[in-house]
């Protein structure tokens, strides 16, 4: 049987990335060697650091002075590597979800965060609209799409100081204006590539600004500076990033990307809204189009494990709801399939049929 992978992360990567990847692990460049066992600094790598670097710099039209990094230590890592080397007096944070709650506590070691707005009056199932972004913060720091809540800021916000993005879970899906962004990074293992890597888009000029000790390896200009080979850096996810970027290329760039993504989520969000049983949990100007969340109606909430079983038994893989929200989650990152989400809607049609 078919499977479709809707796992929120770890999550689908396009086939042929994997089996390029695996390859690489085999036999790098023909060299006889594996990916595994060469040295980072070997004259065959850098040009996978190069090409990757150049290639996020495309495909995002990245402006002018903006350095692409690759580094270790997962989005959870940036949570302090951002207010370690931009949080002088006070930052601003936008409370949108479970990780945007994470990334603002990280900063209040740092100095005073004020929390410009949060959704957790409604279980975070939409982005709030109106606030005020102090004038005097260092930065405002936002989260663009809530993997757990199914909720996304489809469009970048106007904020009065330098903006910082946790992009992790609908980076390279629409396009974004990286000039309004201080910073953006994104783990790689929901939309990028395998889990190892963190990009960051960093504007240079932007750093230095803060009077405290920076550890060598927290401090991003250390990492701008070696051109993200001040240490070993994941060479393996490295590779597989590069070609998951050749393929978004190839199939159209960023704008196609997005193209599809409204097409895919459309699919799903139509039958859930269209269904007896089922009931979305963002509310519909929120709604993000990487993480579908939806429960089944009050009336039919003992259905819910039932249906679960069935849409496995039918090779959905993943949909299971974070517990914080309950009910499914159908995450479309960039590698889904159009057919991927139309069979998830054919499950919701026929168990609707049978109940
Ligand atoms: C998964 C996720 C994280 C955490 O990523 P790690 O790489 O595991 O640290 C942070 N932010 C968002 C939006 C995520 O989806």
């Amino acid at each position: 049987m078919k499977k479709y992978n809707f796992n929120a992360g770890p999550s689908i990567l396009p086939r042929e990335v994997i089996e390029q990847t695996a390859q690489a692990c085999l036999d790098f460049n023909g060299s006889g060697l594996s990916l595994m066992e060469i040295s980072h600094r070997a004259k065959d790598f850098q040009p996978v650091v190069d090409e990757a670097m150049a290639l996020l710099k495309e495909l995002l039209d990245v402006p002018e002075g903006y350095s692409v990094l690759f580094l270790g230590g997962g989005a959870s890592l940036e949570f302090c590597m951002v207010p370690y080397n931009y949080l002088e007096t006070k930052a601003a944070y936008l409370n949108t979800g479970t990780w945007a709650s994470k990334a603002l506590k990280e900063a209040q070691g740092f100095g005073e965060v004020v929390e410009v707005a949060s959704s957790k009056d409604r279980n975070f199932t939409y982005i709030p609209r109106d606030y005020s972004i102090p004038a005097d913060a260092d930065y405002f720091h936002i989260t663009t799409n809530n993997t757990i809540y199914g909720t996304e800021l489809l469009a970048d916000p106007d904020s009065p100081v330098q903006m910082i993005a946790d992009m992790s879970s609908d980076f390279i899906s629409r396009p974004v204006d990286v000039s309004k962004y201080a910073c953006i990074y994104a783990g790689a293992q929901k939309n990028l590539a395998m889990a190892g890597v963190t990009v960051v888009i960093i504007k240079e000029d932007t750093l230095g600004k803060v009077s405290r000790h920076i550890p060598t390896m927290l401090d991003y200009r250390t990492h701008i500076k070696k051109g993200s080979m001040f240490n070993t850096p994941p060479v393996v996810p490295i590779y597989s990033a590069l070609m998951n970027l050749r393929y978004v290329k190839a199939h159209g760039g960023i704008k196609a990307m997005e193209q599809l993504a409204i097409e895919r989520s459309r699919i799903v969000y139509d039958e859930i809204d269209r269904n007896r049983l089922f009931v979305g949990t963002a509310e519909a100007d929120s709604r993000s189009r990487m993480n579908i969340t939806f429960v089944c109606k009050p009336e039919y909430a003992d259905l819910q494990d039932e249906f679960l079983q069935f849409a496995t038994s039918k090779g959905m893989v993943g949909i299971k709801g974070h517990r914080s929200v309950g009910g499914f989650r159908a995450s479309c990152y960039n590698a889904q399939s159009i057919e991927g989400c139309k069979a998830l809607v054919e499950c919701m049609k026929e168990f609707e049929a049978a109940h």
